[in-house]
């Protein structure tokens, strides 16, 4: 099938060589024409593992391109996916939708010949059915929903092997061109649920509203474990095994950030109250201040750890990405605790390994160091910030001489405390407090 993508960003850029890697013939469209040379050229400009090698040989077969052009994308396709961007607006919790409606009106001006357009983008429950009134007239074209789960650093799988899909559609032939679009990732035995316009908006926002809350609940209780002196891992380990709590999502620690999950939820609550619903998502609020309350947290026990005083101080924070196998910073704790820290006086020298350009240009202030030893060189305080494999992997007895004071205050429980004490290191683990002295 001829396939449109509209928006190559994270979600688009993925989603279109995954399409194509299926067979079809896609062309990616993008207002940021940088972005288009880049991913013509065959370069991932993002981390994610996987892509590259799937973009450099979908663009070999000719089945795959990318264009500045939106002219090029819409015309001759039968099927065009939405990617484009919902930020959260400036002053105000709910979704900035200018992009999806943009977007959408190009394929409606542009079209040449019937067709789906099929919205990916996560938007408050509503903007669908608002999108598919504005459309009319000839060629004739349907609107539906096909939200998306994929996460960074799996997206490749995720968009090719998902957990489900869910189709928001008006009619049978909106459903038909979904089937035969995902037909064979549906033969390989993914789940798919066909459901109204507003129920597919809503699974979206509300898969994330439940994942940031089980974040959260595990915060929070580490929080108490704090002040119980309790032990938040062991308490996520036996909650775990309950089959109806389950092991996942359940990492206590300096809590979720991204381009997703803090901008999902509070939109979500700003479209409850639009609806007349705001009592039911209260505790979405509450979700969200105790995830920024972790940010404190680990501001305010490095500075214990440091006697009170940033001044003077060398601090190394390990992980500048959201989450690790990424390279998106978008709303990163890791560079939130960083800068605070900086702000406050100490002198902040930040490693990742990918993120460190997008963090640059984010906050041009912070040092950065490509090397783990040389961020961590003459240290006063190490703080685990984002849990990639590479700091699991240090080896605290060699670091011992790297460091000026040997502590470590691991805000995402990710290494072998035991290790790291029994090597003579001063460990703080968030939820777990002091490990040794
Ligand atoms: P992004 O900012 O990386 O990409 C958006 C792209 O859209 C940009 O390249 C931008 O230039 C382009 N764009 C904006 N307006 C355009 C227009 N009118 N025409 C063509 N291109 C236009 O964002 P993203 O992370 O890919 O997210 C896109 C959407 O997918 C959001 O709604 C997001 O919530 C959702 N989503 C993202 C993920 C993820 O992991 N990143 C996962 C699931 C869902």
């Amino acid at each position: 099938m001829r396939i449109s993508v509209i928006g190559t960003g994270y979600l688009g850029a993925v989603h279109a060589a995954c399409m194509s890697s299926l067979g079809h013939e896609v062309v990616g469209y993008d207002t940021d024409s940088a972005k288009v040379e880049t991913l013509s050229r065959g370069v991932s400009p993002f981390f994610e593992p996987e892509f590259e090698e799937l973009l450099q040989s979908a663009l070999a077969t000719g089945q795959l391109r990318f264009t500045s052009s939106a002219e090029e994308a819409v015309r001759g396709a039968k099927l065009h996916f939405i990617c484009v961007g919902t930020p959260q607006q400036l002053g105000s919790d709910a979704a900035d939708l200018r992009f999806v409606d943009a977007a959408v009106q190009t394929v409606a001006d542009l079209a040449d010949c019937d067709g789906l357009i099929v919205g990916k983008s996560t938007v408050p429950v509503g903007t669908a059915q608002r999108l598919a009134d504005r459309l009319g007239g000839a060629p004739r074209l349907e609107l539906a929903w096909n939200p998306e789960f994929l996460r960074e650093g799996k997206a490749v799988r995720d968009t090719l092997h998902p957990d489900r899909l869910v189709f928001g559609v008006t009619s049978q032939h909106a459903e038909k061109s979904l089937l035969e679009v995902y037909g064979t990732i549906i033969n390989d035995g993914t789940p798919y649920i066909t459901t109204d316009l507003a129920t597919a908006e809503m699974v979206k926002v509300a898969a994330n509203s439940f994942l940031a809350t089980k974040i959260s609940f595990i915060n929070a209780m580490a929080e108490v474990c704090e002040v119980a002196n309790a032990d938040v891992v062991t308490l996520s380990q036996a909650l775990g095994y309950d089959e109806r709590i389950g092991r996942r999502f359940l990492n206590a620690g300096l809590g979720f950030g991204g381009g997703c999950l803090p901008k999902d939820i509070r939109a979500f609550s700003a479209r409850a109250g639009e609806l007349g619903a705001s009592d039911a998502l209260t505790f979405l609020r509450e979700i969200d201040k105790i995830n920024m309350r972790r940010r404190d947290k680990v501001v305010a026990v490095a500075g214990a750890m440091l006697g009170g005083d940033f001044l003077s101080k060398n601090v190394a924070v390990l992980g500048a990405a959201f989450k690790p196998n990424s390279d998106d910073v978008r709303d990163s704790p890791a560079l939130n605790v960083a800068a605070a820290m900086h702000l406050k006086g100490a002198a902040v020298r930040v490693h990742d390994p990918r993120a460190i350009p997008n963090a640059r240009l984010r906050f041009p202030t912070l040092t950065y160091c490509p090397i783990i030893e040389d961020a961590c060189r003459n240290t006063d305080l190490i703080v685990l910030a984002t849990e990639w494999d590479e700091y699991r992997n240090i080896d605290p007895r060699t670091f011992l001489s790297i460091a000026r004071e040997p502590r470590l205050l691991d805000a995402r429980n990710a290494v072998d405390h035991d290790f790291w004490s029994e090597a003579g290191w001063q460990v703080y683990a968030l939820g777990r407090g002091v490990l040794n002295a």
